[in-house]
């Protein structure tokens, strides 16, 4: 199946079976592949990589986890900061915030406690 096909035949999934299968990174890279009509602007990769895939429509992408849509890239838009700004509760921009916590806590104890 080449990416093309890919394309068409995810985009005949329903929405459940969608976000089971885009919980892959590797899975939502691959969505991009067929078409992505603004890469000079955002970078697939850099979708991908926040959790988003592509719809298939314009240069609309859905999040995996919360279903949250972004379209409407503009130059310079971040996928990660559009990502937080608008589905502050998603569980992606969550377990970041998350890591991030868990890493101040380790500086902390590391180096802070001798
Ligand atoms: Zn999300």
């Amino acid at each position: 199946m080449n990416d093309r096909e890919y394309l068409y035949a995810f985009l005949k999934l329903s929405q459940e079976e969608k976000e089971s299968l885009m919980v892959s990174e590797a899975e939502r890279r691959r969505t991009f592949t067929a078409h992505w009509p603004i890469e000079t602007i955002v970078k697939a990769n850099d979708c991908a990589k926040e959790g988003f895939y592509y719809t298939g429509v314009a240069d609309r992408v859905q999040c995996a986890f919360c279903g949250g849509i972004v379209r409407n890239w503009e130059r310079g838009d971040v996928p990660k900061l559009q990502h937080k700004n608008f589905f502050n509760y998603c569980r992606m921009v969550q377990s970041e915030c998350h890591m991030k916590l868990l890493y101040l806590e380790y500086y902390r104890v590391t180096y802070m406690e001798y």
